[in-house]
C-alpha cells in the first residue's frame, strides 16, 4: 500500500518506520515548501501534490493546520482519511466545540468572541477566570490569554482585539477556566466498519504549555470507561477512520474534553514500547482497512520529550527499558527534537529506572521530571 501523509514532520517519519514491515510505503507532503518528500530523508521526490494523490492508495494527515484548498483537493480524491471534516475540526476550535456539543461530550463552557460585546458577554455569562484561545493555528498553549480579575479586562481585550484585527479569519473561543487535578489523554483508533480500540489513558505533564512527560501505567477502570465512551461518541459522530487523540481535564474523577487531535499524538509515543502495536502502525492499519491491533498496556511505560536539545548523554542507553527516538531535525530552542521511551515490568521498577534516567539528564533541559517520578508509587 502507498500512503501519502499531509505533513512531513516526526509523526510522518514514525509512521514510515512503523509501516515498513507491513509493506506500507509513506511519502509526505511538506506544506511549507509545497513539495512531496521522503519522510525519513526529507529528500524532494520531485512530484507535485496532484500526482502524489493520484499515486497513493490512501491520503492521511499528521497535523491539522493545512490550507483549506489542499484539504478540498485531498477530499475530492475519495482517498482522504479521516477526511476534511475531522481535520478541520482539529484545526478550528469553533468547529471542535460544535463537534463536542453535537456528540454530547462534556467540555469547558464557552462563548465565541469576535467583537467587544462578545468579550463582555463571555465575562458576564461564564464568569472569571477565563481562558481565551485563538480559534485557528493554536497549539501547545500558543495564542492564549488568561483573565482572572475584572480590572485586567480592558488590557486583555486590547491584546485580543489587536490579534483579531491582524487576521480577518481569526476568532477567539472564551472558555471557563477548569480547576483540574490532572491532564490525561486517550489515543484510540476507529476502522471503517465502526470497530473502535483504545489504549489505556495516559497522564500528561506540561511545562510552559508544552508536553514534557506522558505516563501510561495501570489506572482507574471507571475513568478509562468514561474516556472510552466519550472517544466513541466523537469518533462515531465524525464517522472517523484512523487514530484520534482526545485530551481531557480530570476534575475529581469527571473528565472534560480539552481538545481533540485527528491524528497520532505526542502523548501516544510510549505505545512504541508499551503496547503490542504502536499508534503509528495502528493508524496505518485503520486507514488501510486492516484489522486493528491489541491496545493493552503490555508494560508500564513513560515518554520524555526532548525539547530544543540535539544531544543527551549516551549513558542513558545503558538503562534497561530505555529507547531513544530522534527526529533528525535541526536544533532550535524549544523544538521537539526527539523523545525517550522508558518501560519496566511494574510501576516500582519504572520509578527506579526513571530516577536513574533523571540523574543522567540535565535539569535545565529536562525540568520537573521528578514531579512525574513522584506519581509512580
Ligand atoms: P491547549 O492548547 O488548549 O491544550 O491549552 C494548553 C494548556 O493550557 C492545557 O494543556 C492546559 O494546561 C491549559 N488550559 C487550556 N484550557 C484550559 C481551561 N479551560 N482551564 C484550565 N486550563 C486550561
Amino acid at each position: 500500500m502507498k500512503v501519502l501523509v499531509l505533513g512531513a514532520g516526526q509523526l510522518a517519519r514514525m509512521m514510515s518506520l512503523a509501516g515498513a514491515p507491513l509493506n506500507i510505503s509513506i511519502s509526505a507532503y511538506d506544506v511549507n515548501s509545497d513539495s512531496i518528500v521522503h519522510p525519513l530523508t526529507q529528500q524532494n521526490l520531485g512530484k507535485g501534490l496532484a500526482n502524489a494523490i493520484a499515486d497513493a492508495d490512501v491520503v492521511t494527515a499528521e497535523f491539522e493546520h493545512i490550507p483549506l484548498t489542499v484539504l478540498a483537493q485531498c477530499q475530492q480524491s475519495g482517498k482522504f482519511l479521516p477526511g476534511e471534516t475531522a481535520i478541520k475540526a482539529g484545526g478550528d476550535r469553533r468547529l471542535e466545540k460544535q463537534l463536542l456539543d453535537d456528540a454530547g461530550v462534556r467540555s469547558a463552557a464557552y462563548h465565541i468572541v469576535n467583537v467587544e460585546a462578545d468579550f463582555n458577554h463571555a465575562i458576564t455569562t461564564l464568569g472569571l477566570p477565563l481562558v481565551f484561545k485563538s480559534a485557528l493555528a493554536g497549539y501547545d498553549g500558543k495564542g492564549q490569554w488568561r483573565l482572572k480579575r475584572t480590572e485586567d479586562a480592558a488590557e486583555v481585550w486590547q491584546q485580543i482585539s489587536a490579534f483579531l484585527a491582524a487576521d480577518e479569519n481569526q476568532s477567539i473561543v472564551a472558555e471557563q477556566f477548569i480547576p483540574f487535578q490532572r491532564e490525561v489523554s486517550l489515543i484510540g483508533a476507529r476502522r471503517a466498519n465502526g470497530e473502535v480500540k483504545v489504549y489505556p489513558l495516559t497522564e500528561n505533564h506540561h511545562v510552559n504549555g508544552v508536553l514534557s512527560v506522558s505516563l501510561a501505567a495501570p489506572g482507574n477502570e471507571q475513568l478509562q470507561q468514561q474516556a472510552q465512551a466519550m472517544f466513541t461518541a466523537v469518533a462515531n459522530k465524525l464517522n472517523y477512520v484512523g487514530v484520534l487523540a482526545i485530551e481531557f481535564f480530570d476534575v475529581d474523577g469527571e473528565l472534560l474534553v480539552n481538545e481533540i487531535a485527528p491524528r497520532v499524538h505526542n502523548s501516544g509515543h510510549w505505545t512504541q514500547q508499551g503496547a503490542d502495536v504502536c499508534q503509528f502502525e495502528q493508524h496505518l492499519r485503520a486507514v488501510c482497512d486492516m484489522p486493528l491491533g491489541n491496545c493493552e498496556l503490555v508494560r508500564p511505560s513513560l515518554m520524555v520529550n526532548i525539547l530544543g536539545e540535539d544531544k543527551v548523554p549516551e549513558a542513558i542507553l545503558s538503562i534497561s527499558g530505555v529507547h531513544l527516538h530522534w527526529y533528525g531535525k535541526s536544533k532550535r530552542p524549544g523544538r521537539k527534537m526527539g523523545h525517550i521511551n522508558l518501560s519496566a515490568a511494574n510501576n516500582s521498577e519504572l520509578k527506579a529506572r526513571f530516577e536513574q534516567l533523571i540523574s543522567l539528564l540535565s535539569p535545565a533541559a529536562f525540568p520537573e521530571l521528578q514531579l512525574m517520578a513522584n506519581r509512580l508509587n
